[in-house]
């Protein structure tokens, strides 16, 4: 642990420039240099370390700065003193603020139990520190509710450890040497941004390049197939690929053979899927589908990248199956640059059971049921609401349910968090959360495969503290830790170094990338294999079989209706990290549509719209180009309220639904109309709080 303890930046010195890394939800993890002068940051930027961070970041973390000084930021432990959601608190010592919180808890418990508590949490940073820790260990011993953490990744999660175990897969590094790259809901340029130096790389090589999305992303812009399928039809797509590969004796059968159960079922499930068929419910040309077609099973190596854009829709987790499926019906394995490349997050074989007690069963909340729970739950009815890592009221489906449930004058919200949120603002508790800049923790990539040490460059700021201080010093004060147990941060650390597998634990403490002992780039089925019984990949999970509305492989139609017929899109930006650093000014926030979209509304670039369904209606200016699809809108994830003129986002329009497996939100499932708004002269709301002394 010696470079922990590297200078800081102390007043009159040198600005020092301190190694750390980017443990946000990215899957890059970036080694970064921060230059710090007189204790403050004064820039970031990426280091060599991490080859594949080369010495560049993106622009959000270069910004970060704006994050941990901001007028955002949160400074203090405070309490609500007027209305809920008015923004008004007062200032109170960090004592005084644990122990409403504690007192809360135990009154919650005695009146309808601790399921009463809902913990709720996402990926605000994905370190092994902040999250899954002593947080897990105070619901757990408390026995709260349970949270299913479905938010994202969960049908495609689910889909790549039915199939494969979650074996780790195609590494960045590895593009280069694919002779086809399949870039299937997937947009590198807005996150993860250091897969596309090795997709341009792998093109100068010759590699041919496919994309699958609704929207002209840069990479379809140089893409030699760009298929601009409608949202929520990925699965009969690469059940047609399917087909088209069994039916023309293009399938591996020697690969299936010996590594695969239920190829059959998949085939039956794949039959009625012709390449016509496929492009019409897709709304593409039939030709261009089948040349993908033929590209995908004459090329080697070829690598389908599997993004998170085609789970966020009704048929997510079985367009995830279909997709992870090919490169075993291909027989694309065994070979450097060919089979899948998707979430690493499971590479490194962490197991975290030796540091939390086991799950109670106690009772299992969908996030993405967030405001249903606050509005209809009554057995028990949610007293108590605990946000950490995350910003619900920007980011949860049906937002503005959600909003109802945070209005309920008789549920305490404790909000644990580095700035003044949405949902901060509708906190009974405020609880000031240190960023990634102020603490320890491990940083690991689930785009390449590494793992780097996170350290404080500066001191925290105001009294605010890290994750496992705060949840150490609850779970303390409710008699729940073991005199042995790590109860802060720099324990923690130390703990988890020591219980990592092989060396990786004194790697991070000596300064040093750790490997895992496939190597940093392994090939799949040569280096790596399935993690399931026999180590076969299981082409048909029953289990799916018996859970999905319609079973596997099986596509449900799109939801749209006359009144409302436009698919609403929401997809990450170059701006945002989910909803982190949505706090910053943005305003060229636009809805993008199609010129014949437009024209058929009568509506102009520029002008101010209203985006509505049944759910809700936002308002905001109209972006008019060709680069969506026709019938598509799209408006960018993570906005907070603050960015559109009446103070809704897009997930106010998006249904609770849930995704076929995996329990996902149906983002893309949101379908609306759009009209003119009468300009009313209103700008984007501005947020509001104060906190007094
Ligand atoms: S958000 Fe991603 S690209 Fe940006 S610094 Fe962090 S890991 Fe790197």
């Amino acid at each position: 642990m010696a470079v922990i303890h590297e200078s800081r930046g102390e007043i009159g010195a040198p600005a020092p420039v301190v190694d750390t890394a980017c443990p946000l939800d990215c899957p890059d993890a970036c080694t970064l240099h921060v230059t710090v002068h007189r204790g403050r940051i004064v820039e970031i930027d990426g280091s060599q370390k991490n080859p594949v961070t080369g010495g560049y970041i993106c622009n959000k973390v270069r910004k970060f700065g704006e994050r941990v000084y901001g007028p955002d930021r949160l400074l203090y432990p405070a309490i609500r003193v007027g209305p809920k959601g008015q923004g008004h608190f007062k200032r109170v010592p960090w004592d005084e603020a644990l122990e409403v919180v504690v007192d809360r808890f135990r009154r919650a418990k005695a009146e309808h139990g601790a399921t009463s508590i809902l913990p709720y949490s996402y990926g605000g940073s994905n370190g092994l520190l902040t999250q899954d820790n002593l947080d897990a260990q105070l619901w757990r011993r408390f026995g709260t509710s349970r949270l299913a953490r479905t938010i994202c990744a969960a049908p495609t999660g689910a889909a790549n450890q039915a199939l494969y175990g979650k074996m780790p897969s195609v590494v960045y590094q590895d593009y280069p040497n694919a002779a086809l790259i399949v870039m299937w809901g997937v947009n590198p340029s807005a996150s993860g941004i250091h897969l596309v130096p090795y997709v341009r790389e792998a093109q100068k090589r010759g590699a041919t390049l496919v994309v699958v999305d609704p929207r002209t992303t840069t990479l379809a812009r140089l893409a030699d197939v760009h298929l601009a399928i409608k949202p929520g039809t990925d699965v009969a797509v690469a059940l047609a690929l399917h087909r088209h590969l069994f039916e023309n004796g293009l399938s591996d059968e020697a690969f299936l053979a010996a590594h695969a159960t239920g190829a059959e079922r998949l085939r039956e499930r794949a039959a009625p899927w012709t390449i016509e068929r496929a492009a019409e419910t897709a709304d593409v040309d039939a030709a261009l589908l089948r040349r993908f077609a033929d590209l995908y099973a004459t090329s080697s190596p070829a690598l389908i990248r599997c993004g998170w854009g085609l789970e966020r829709n009704r048929n997510g987790g079985n367009a995830a199956m279909a997709v992870l499926a090919l490169p075993a019906v291909g027989g694309k394995f065994g070979v450097r640059g060919g089979g899948y490349s998707m979430s690493n997050s499971a590479s490194w074989g962490i197991d975290r059971t030796w540091l939390t007690a086991a799950e109670p069963a106690t009772r299992v909340v969908n996030m993405n049921h967030l405001g249903r729970a606050l509005t209809e739950y009554d057995d028990p009815p949610v007293d108590v609401l605990f946000v950490y890592n995350c910003n619900p009221l920007a980011t949860a489906p049906d937002q503005r349910r959600v909003l109802r449930g945070l209005e309920r004058e008789n549920l305490f919200t404790v909000v644990y968090e580095q700035v003044m949120t949405d949902t901060a603002l509708y906190a009974d508790v405020i609880l000031p959360a240190t960023t990634f800049m102020e603490g320890y923790d491990f940083a690991k990539a689930y785009g390449p495969i590494s793992m780097e040490l996170a350290r404080p460059v500066i001191d925290a700021v105001g009294e605010s503290r890290p994750n496992a201080d705060v949840f150490g010093e609850l779970c303390s004060r409710l008699d729940l830790l073991a005199e042995d147990e790590p109860k802060d941060e720099l324990e923690l650390a130390v703990r988890v170094l020591g219980a990592l597998p092989g060396t990786i634990g004194d790697d991070l403490g000596s300064g040093l990338s750790p490997r895992p002992p496939f190597g940093l780039a392994p090939v799949q089925f040569v280096d790596v294999f399935p993690n399931t019984p026999g180590r076969k990949v299981n082409l048909f999970p029953e289990a799916y079989e018996a859970t999905a509305p319609l079973g596997l492989y099986r596509f449900q139609l799109d939801p749209a209706t006359e009144q409302y017929p436009l698919t609403l899109i929401s997809p990450a930006s170059e701006r945002t990290i989910s909803s982190t650093l949505a706090e910053l000014p943005r305003p060229d926030v636009k809805l993008r549509m199609n010129p014949t979209d437009a024209a058929a509304r009568g509506l102009e670039d520029g002008a101010p719209v209203r985006l509505f369904n049944e759910l809700g209606e936002v308002h905001c200016l109209l972006n008019v180009t060709a680069a969506v699809r026709a019938g598509t809108v799209s408006f960018p994830k993570g906005l907070w309220r603050r960015s559109t003129m009446n103070g809704l986002t897009a997930t106010a329009l998006v249904p609770d639904t849930l995704t076929d497996i995996g329990g996902g939100a149906c983002f893309n499932d949101a379908r609306v109309e759009v009209a003119a708004l009468p300009d009313t002269g209103k700008s984007v709301r501005k947020g509001k709080a104060t906190v007094t002394n």
